[in-house]
């Protein structure tokens, strides 16, 4: 069961409710942060939302009446039952076509719990109460946290999620630890805070639980003149951009280890649902799970679910599930840090855009349902298995492996494929210079693919990398484009 939706007034009823509460970790916060008062106009506004009788003449809100909206409605796709099958993706999941609708006096008429006149209000700064009812449902289903101050606030998506997260527990000059490839904009947004970057290897499973451990405990032999870091940012789900997914052993060494040297954990999860079915060299039937249950058991369970103290912060995105576009996700934690965060949205963010609460209340709450959503996410994760497969499949057929390696992704849209570069004729200028010339080559051969350099944080890295996603070309095209790279890099080391 989910908790009640009460961010304000997190410090009601701990003495009377058994079972585990988070740890107090204020300790970890930001000077900024530390300094957040609450919004005195947000507290107005919360009077209105407890009691709907009060006549307000407090806050700055304009009257429903004169928002020009009067209704939004969308055709919808419908997924179709994805459980009841043979266990093999029959491709025409994602094809039942329906409506969403939502107008202003749905609430009144008794049609829904949410309606325009509220979605495009001002809102509290942790977002829809009746959406976030939805989201602490499939959150307790699908990663059932460990203790019981618990909840979850809306995001603008997780690039405006992570960046108030860093704001809200970094001081300029503190360290942060991440995977040694990341996400650019991440990297971006965190460079202009005056932080210091320490990026961690990863290998086959992603961030080294090894490496991470003897950084910690070599700290200050290794970076005598960097704070010891209080932070880890990681992505351990189909990780952008190595594509690796972090299996439950590993999960829970890392966990441990931030216990060990009390980090708190940031975990940026916008695959998590990408997580893919196996793949059969030949093959191209896809096999989904047949029940909901065995769906969810399938997948590998998150650092929330393994944090019994409330020290991960996690963000889900609907960017790669649903569409970016909306710009909405959810951080989900302890209610202590959450309280934080809001604060921090009465003055920023406000809240998630009200049509996109809208839209996605009509699409989850009002049509899918808990069952549906899974039903979307189960053929999505067969759509993308095929997607991948079909990507793999060209590898093995093109790429020379006497240079080349990759590793299947088990998870996300992100292919990383590694290169020999000492057999390069220019291995002596570096792996920078190989990855550019190849970059390059593959430009004038009409493809495009990454060079691992452009996701590096640290100056120097382990190895000469190319990213290629599989997420939006088409099966054809794929099947082009990693010939074309293979070619390039015939070319390139003269085989
Ligand atoms: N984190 C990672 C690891 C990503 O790969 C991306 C998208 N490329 C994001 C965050 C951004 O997510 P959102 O669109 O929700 O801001």
């Amino acid at each position: 069961m989910a908790p009640p939706h009460k961010i304000t007034d997190v410090e009601t009823d701990h003495e009377t409710k058994p079972g585990r509460f988070s740890k107090d970790f204020s300790y970890h916060l930001s000077r900024e942060s530390k300094l957040r008062q609450k919004s005195l106009l947000k507290e107005a506004t919360s009077y209105l939302t407890a009691d709907p009788e009060l006549i307000s003449l407090a806050a700055g809100l304009p009257s429903s009446q004169l928002f020009p909206i009067e209704k939004i409605t969308a055709e919808v796709v419908i997924p179709k039952n994805a459980f009841h099958r043979t266990g093999i993706w029959d491709h025409d999941g994602l094809s039942g076509i329906g409506r969403i609708s939502k107008g202003k006096t749905d609430i009144a008429n008794g049609k829904s719990n949410y309606d325009l006149t509220r979605a495009l209000q001002y809102e509290q700064g942790a977002g829809s109460s009746q959406v976030l009812t939805f989201v602490k449902e499939h959150m307790a289903r699908i990663h059932n946290p460990k203790y019981l101050d618990w909840n979850c606030i809306l995001t603008g998506g997780n690039t405006q999620g992570m960046e108030t997260i860093f704001r809200m527990l970094l001081n300029p000059g503190d360290t942060l630890l991440l995977e040694e490839f990341a996400f650019p904009e991440s990297v971006e947004g965190l460079r202009p805070l005056g932080l210091n970057l320490v990026g961690i290897t990863v290998d086959d499973e992603g961030l080294s639980a090894d490496i991470l451990e003897d950084t910690l405990l070599n700290w200050d032999l290794k970076f005598p003149s960097k704070k010891r870091p209080h932070v880890l940012y990681t992505v351990p789900t189909g990780q952008n951009p190595t594509g690796a997914t972090m299996a439950l052993e590993r999960r829970r060494r890392i966990y441990d280890i931030c216990v060990k040297f009390d980090l708190l954990i940031v975990e940026d999860d916008p695959y998590y649902f990408l997580q893919l079915s196996e793949y059969v060299s030949g093959s191209d039937d896809v096999k989904v799970p047949i029940t909901s249950e065995e769906f969810i058991s399938s997948l590998v369970p998150s650092l929330l679910s393994i944090d019994v103290e409330g020290r991960v912060l996690r963000l889900d995105s609907l960017a790669k599930i649903i569409a970016p576009g909306l710009r909405m996700g959810w951080i989900t934690g302890n209610e202590k840090l959450l309280e934080r965060i809001v604060r921090h949205n009465e003055v920023g963010l406000q809240c998630t855009s009200g049509v996109s609460m809208a839209v996605i209340h009509g699409l989850f709450n009002d049509t899918w349902g808990q069952e549906g959503y899974l039903d979307w996410l189960v053929n999505l994760r067969a759509d993308y298995t095929s997607r991948r497969n079909a990507i793999v499949g060209a590898c093995e057929k093109y790429l020379p492996r006497d240079v080349c390696r990759w590793v299947l992704p088990q998870a996300g849209m992100f292919l990383w494929i590694q290169l020999d570069y000492t057999k390069h004729p220019d291995a002596s200028k570096g792996i920078e210079c190989v990855e550019t010339e190849i970059f390059k080559r593959a430009l004038a051969n009409k493809v495009v693919i990454l060079p691992g350099g452009w996701f590096k944080v640290n100056p120097e890295y382990s190895g000469a990398f190319f990213r290629a996603t599989y997420a939006a070309a088409s099966n054809q095209e794929m099947d082009s484009a990693i010939q074309c790279f293979a070619k390039t890099v015939r070319e390139s080391f003269g085989l």
